[in-house]
């Protein structure tokens, strides 16, 4: 396959693998694979096709266009999306079977004032909240929200199938605080008479640390892209295979004199005379600018680092006395088992975390797709 100009180039595979991993060491019942932020980066619809393939049962998004857009795009499975416009209709998401997540009186009255114009019961997983202190029930309101969510239950307007939360990942003391009150939360809810079907708590860092936070789904979004949530741990000692290649072209090599500075402000001067690339992604395709003069790129067999300030378009390489010629594959980031920078090593680069490098490669950068079950590359897809 020819590099493009500049390209995220995706490997369904690895995401198919990733799940099958996680799948197995989770042993969960469910799996929920978290494809909100357009997949981060990768692409929502190629994303949750591979992952549902590969065993996920559930796909998770933040909000309800995310999941109408998944229906839209032909899929079928079932869907939770948990964070709401204050004042949203639920009347399309109900009506296109997408499970929502609520978090308060409000929300539960929303969804049932929807359910009842449409004349269907809207399918319901309550959110508590247990120590994240973001959204999701309190725990003084709980036993009062049991009780309307059962009375709504009983008029037919909804279906509570789930109750869940999220962890702060803050500490084991306060994780495991959090899963004490988590339990409690379950216990009031069947003490209320509702018996919610699925019980979730753990995202990737939560399922593949901490066994009494998996309940019986786990929801995962990092891990399905081969990154690692832990700074102690990469993503091949978990057995992940990261999935998104960040890559572009050669688009000039120049020779400098000793002494010549180099982009913007002259961050840098080439400390004697040698070669330079320039690499036509910028922080508008997500090349984060804290990461100038910090972060290295792949060109060849040989890694290079990054010099001067990166621009909105482009950045510059030292290539030292190297051999590099325009039009050669430049790799930002990819499978570190192919040499190749990871993600993480940008996020360290730019004081981040590896998901908001994938999340952010910006509009002007195509994603591609890898198929290895297919004999040629998928075509490229939103
Ligand atoms: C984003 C998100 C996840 C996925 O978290 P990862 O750390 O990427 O696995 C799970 N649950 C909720 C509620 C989320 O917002």
């Amino acid at each position: 396959m020819v590099t493009a100009f500049r390209e995220a180039v995706v490997d369904l595979g690895a995401i198919r693998a990733n799940v099958a991993h996680l799948r197995a060491v989770v042993g969960t019942p469910h799996l929920m694979a978290v494809v909100k932020a357009n997949a981060y980066g990768h692409g929502a619809l190629p994303v949750a096709r591979a992952a549902l393939a590969a065993g996920a049962d559930w796909l998770g998004v933040a909000d309800a266009a995310e999941a109408l857009q998944l229906r839209t795009g032909g899929i079928d499975s079932p869907i939770l999306a948990w964070l709401h416009d204050p004042d949203v209709d639920f009347a399309p998401a109900i009506s296109q079977d997408i499970d929502l997540g609520l978090s308060s009186q409000r929300q539960l009255r929303q969804a049932a004032d929807a359910a009842a114009t449409l004349g269907r019961a809207a399918s319901v997983q309550i959110k508590l909240e247990t120590g994240l202190n973001r959204n999701g029930v309190a725990e003084s309101d709980w036993a009062e929200v049991f009780a309307l969510a059962a009375g709504y239950e009983r008029a037919g307007l909804l279906r509570v199938r789930g109750l869940f939360s999220h962890l702060s990942n803050a500490s084991p003391a306060d994780d495991a605080e959090a899963i004490v009150r988590f339990e409690r939360g379950v216990r009031l809810a069947a003490d209320a008479g509702l018996s919610p079907s699925l019980i979730h708590l753990a995202s990737t860092a939560a399922a593949l640390r901490l066994p009494a936070a998996r309940f019986n789904m786990v929801r995962i979004g990092i891990g399905l892209y081969g990154l690692s949530p832990f700074e102690d741990q990469s993503s091949h000692e978990l057995g992940l295979i990261p999935a998104m290649t960040l890559r572009g072209r050669v688009a000039a090599v120049r020779r400098v004199a000793a002494g010549a500075g180099v982009s913007y402000d002259y961050l840098w001067r080439a400390p004697e005379d040698g070669n330079l690339a320039l690499v036509p992604l910028g922080y508008a395709d997500g090349v984060p600018r804290q990461a100038s003069g910090a972060a290295s790129v792949r060109i060849g067999a040989s890694t290079h680092p990054i010099v001067g300030r990166i621009a909105m378009d482009q950045f510059v390489v030292d290539v030292g006395q190297g051999d590099v010629a325009v039009g050669d594959t430049v790799v930002l980031f990819g499978d570190p088992a192919t040499g190749a920078p990871s993600a993480t090593d940008w996020a360290d680069a730019a004081g981040t975390i590896n998901y908001e490098i994938v999340t952010r490669i910006g509009h002007r950068v195509p994603r591609s797709y890898l198929d290895p079950e297919r004999s040629a590359p998928a075509e490229e897809e939103g």
